[in-house]
């Protein structure tokens, strides 16, 4: 194993709480909470590297996670089912701290689709650890996460990168499609439910999210019609790896990686969030990178994979940490500053950027 996975691995599990909760970065306290999102991604990295134990811990944790904010999910499906107005407080919160509670802070904290990769990255704990004993035992949990992303699938709000509440996401869409619908062998009493519910998802993301033959990156709202939502954000590769939700030969998935190519991949270079990102400048972001590789690498395109990782590779720094961004090419430089003199320096080890490593690296084997 190479030294940079070996190192990826160890500072996996080093940075898994007792609790099972991982930290998204040790060392950067803006991001000294666990994210469902980011713990899913880290605990499939896990899965694939063997750690069946420390995976089943992580999603145990997730579990009691949701059993302690059970109010919050049942409260919120009913004010949904009657039709009743909701804010994004009534929601589930996006990160927890170690211990699993809800902090309150100035920031953003409702976003639906970690909660959709948290079943998805479920079912391939299950798959590959055939450890269905964990459904039997968090099985409430699991029925409760789905009935609330039934119910609340349409409500805009905060995408993957904590921004535009009034907006509609392709990707948060696809991973509670792709979420639900892997829970389905699970939830008998759901199947009806959630036959419905992924059709509907499909009829939306067909008919809404799609122009041009390109997933676009967000969808306006009654509210908010903006032009802004026409491009593309590199999230949307996980509509394709893992969520498979089109072939890959359709002509939408060419067209949207022809644009993210054109629009986000540097050339000899990384992949940015999207055009016009400022969050620490915008620059060029290593899982980000590692998830384009993963595409490609899973349709034949190795050599475009294997330059990706490369590129990774010479990010790494002397002790083998990969930071969330680098910055030799930002895209919008003077915000840099503001963000370094508010936050200090960008997250470094970010453990979502490790786990998208080992991905790259296992799928290319
Ligand atoms: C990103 C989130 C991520 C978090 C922790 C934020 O900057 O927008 O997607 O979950 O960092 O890694």
């Amino acid at each position: 194993m190479n030294n940079l996975k070996q190192r990826s691995i160890e500072i996996i599990l080093e940075n898994q709480a007792p609790s099972g909760a991982f930290v998204a970065s040790p060392t950067f306290d803006t991001y000294n909470y666990c994210w469902f999102r980011d713990g899913a991604y880290i605990a499939y990295a896990a899965d694939l590297m063997g750690k069946f134990d420390q995976t089943r811990k992580f999603h145990v944790w997730c579990a009691d996670v949701i059993e302690r904010y059970r109010d919050v999910a049942e409260a919120v499906i009913l004010k949904l089912a009657n039709g009743e107005p909701t804010t994004e407080h009534d929601f589930l919160p996006t990160r927890f701290s170690l211990d699993g509670v809800s902090v309150e802070d100035d920031w953003t904290n409702f976003q639906l689709d970690g909660y959709g990769t948290w079943l998805w990255g479920l079912s391939e704990y299950i798959k590959m650890s055939k450890d269905e004993s964990l459904i039997d035992e968090i099985k409430p949990a699991i029925q409760l996460i789905a009935k609330y992303l039934i119910a609340s699938w349409r409500t805009p709000c905060y995408d993957c990168w904590e921004e535009h509440l009034d907006f509609i996401h392709p990707y948060t869409i696809a991973s509670l499609r792709i979420g639900i619908e892997a829970m389905k062998p699970f939830l008998p009493a759901l199947k009806e439910k959630i036959d419905e519910t992924t059709i509907e998802m499909d009829k939306f993301l067909t008919t809404e999210a799609i122009k041009d033959n390109q997933i676009i990156k967000m969808i306006p709202t009654k509210d908010h019609p903006t032009k802004k939502s026409l491009g593309v954000d590199a999230s949307l590769i996980g509509i394709f790896e893992p969520y498979h939700l089109f072939d890959a030969d359709s002509q939408i998935t060419k067209t949207t990686i022809a644009r993210i190519e054109k629009e986000i991949l540097r050339e000899n270079g990384g992949v940015y969030r999207y055009l016009e990102d400022t969050y620490y400048g915008g620059g060029e972001w290593l899982l980000l990178t590692c998830w384009l590789g993963w595409f490609y690498a899973k349709n034949g395109q190795k050599d475009k994979a294997l330059q990706l990782k490369k590129f990774v590779e010479s990010k790494a720094d002397k002790n083998n940490q990969l930071p969330e961004q680098v910055f030799e090419h930002k895209l919008a430089p003077d915000y840099y500053e503001q963000w370094l003199d508010m936050w200090g320096e960008n997250a470094k080890p970010l453990l979502w950027s490790h786990a998208m490593y080992i991905i790259l690296d296992e799928v290319l084997k």
